[in-house]
């Protein structure tokens, strides 16, 4: 083959996955065993001193899962990446190697309601905090950057409002601080936004959502850029110092670009465990085969069903950024040029009340707590996923009161819209 890289299309059914050697199985085989034989006392020792890369045991790497990391590391342009239980776990893996007792990280307001609260409650449990600040205020992103903060967090497409984040100014802040961005890119997947193009360090997902596609299993991945210097300034000792959870061992300087993946591995997932299993991995990589079929899709319906909406008199206002009356329309082609995704929310007159009789109108929408599968989704975000939040903070996210939340799938449009129509009918009669 030529030297030229090969394109999305083809790395979404081919990275990481080469005939099995064994067997010469070409779909990657689901490797269902807790652990690997050494070939002898020398291998095995050589494994646990990261001298040489293998299977140990399926807590820190297994071949199917090994397989899924290669690949959204691939499709996310990174250097490496490892995959978790769920996207909440890829978060935590995330900050895992960065943070210490008393150090921060500032995070959007705009977030999934479930890491609203990991980052502001949960997360304090470590000693860990967080500073929420609206991301399009960049002075006030750079004012709330401290001698203690070790990372900045936000989401590319943020839920649940359909936001655009302007990634490269975030991330040039943070650049210029000496602070990784982390980009939560789940709702756009690799497909309409790349991240570490516009210049983030961590790239984190849910593959419960588009990646996997189908509403299968729960996972998630970490992927890393590998071109953040940890030892730039002395704010990430586990990786620029010698680590004293693994023999000592100065992951930057022994393992350069591949310094957050192996610290990932050798003490995140060795130590907190939050490890994907060969099965899940398996579902998520028959998903990202389709991906960018799936993408198109269902962006060019969610283009259709939200300016239908938005020509609907019963409804108050569409949030999709695919629609030029969004203030985010601007972003799009800067930071996911293959469209907007196809989560959004719109709001209807009337109010809880007949947000709560649409819900329960709709045939073809599932009322679910999920996104991303290849279904049109419906969830009052303010009677369950932002419930815990404050009314300020639901504001705050885009999840008031009279607003519902949509996943867009890939039927067909006309009866996507439909079945909105026939239940905007019932709420509002
Ligand atoms: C669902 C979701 C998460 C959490 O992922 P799980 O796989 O449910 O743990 C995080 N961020 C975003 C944007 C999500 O949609």
């Amino acid at each position: 083959m030529s030297d030229k890289p090969l394109a999305f299309d083809t790395l979404q059914i081919h990275a990481g996955a080469s005939p099995d050697p064994a067997t010469g199985a070409r779909q990657v085989p689901i490797y269902q065993s807790t652990a690997f034989v050494f070939k002898d006392a020398d291998h095995a020792a050589r494994l646990f001193n990261l001298q040489e890369v293998g299977y140990i045991y399926s807590r820190l790497t297994n071949p199917t899962v090994a397989a899924l990391a290669e690949r959204i590391t691939h499709l996310e342009g990174g250097a490496g990446g490892i995959c978790c239980s769920s996207g909440h776990a890829a978060q935590i893996m995330a900050l895992f190697p960065l943070m210490m007792p008393g150090c921060n990280v500032v995070a959007s307001t705009k977030l999934y309601g479930g890491t609203y609260t990991q980052l502001t409650q949960t997360i304090k449990r470590f000693g860990w905090s967080a500073k929420l600040v609206d991301f399009d205020d960049l002075d006030a992103v750079k004012a709330a950057i401290d001698d203690d903060t070790r990372a900045v967090f936000c989401e590319s497409i943020a839920n649940p409002g359909g936001y655009i984040t302007d990634l490269e100014a975030i991330a040039k802040i943070a650049d210029g601080a000496g602070i990784p961005l982390i980009v939560d890119n789940t709702s756009a997947s690799p497909y309409l936004c790349n991240p570490i193009s516009l210049g983030a360090t961590l790239v984190v997902h849910s593959t419960t959502k588009y990646l996997t596609g189908n509403g299968t299993v729960t996972g998630g991945a970490v992927i890393d850029s590998g071109k953040f210097d940890w030892s730039q300034n002395d704010k990430f000792p586990s990786l620029s110092q010698p680590e004293p959870a693994y023999h000592g061992l100065n992951f930057h300087e022994v393992l350069g670009p591949m310094a957050f993946t192996f610290h990932s591995i050798a003490v995140g997932l060795r130590d907190l465990g939050m490890t994907m299993n060969p099965q899940g991995a398996h579902y998520t990589l028959m998903g990202i085969e389709t991906l960018s079929l799936r993408m198109t899709r269902h962006v060019e319906n969610a283009v259709k069903v939200a300016k239908w909406l938005e020509g609907d008199d019963r409804i108050e206002s569409v949030t999709y950024a695919g629609l030029e009356s969004s203030p985010y329309f601007d972003r799009v082609a800067r930071v996911c040029p293959k469209g907007a995704g196809s989560l959004f929310t719109f709001a209807i007159k009337g109010g809880y009340e007949n947000c709560v009789k649409l819900i329960n109108a709709v045939e073809l929408f599932s009322h679910v707590a999920n996104l991303g599968d290849a279904r049109s989704l419906i969830i009052h975000s303010a009677s369950t996923t932002h419930r815990q939040l404050t009314d300020e903070q639901r504001a705050a996210a885009g999840a008031l009161d009279n607003v519902v939340r949509v996943s867009i799938g890939i039927e067909d449009a006309d009866d996507i819209i439909a079945d909105l129509d026939q239940a905007l009918t019932k709420a509002l009669a």
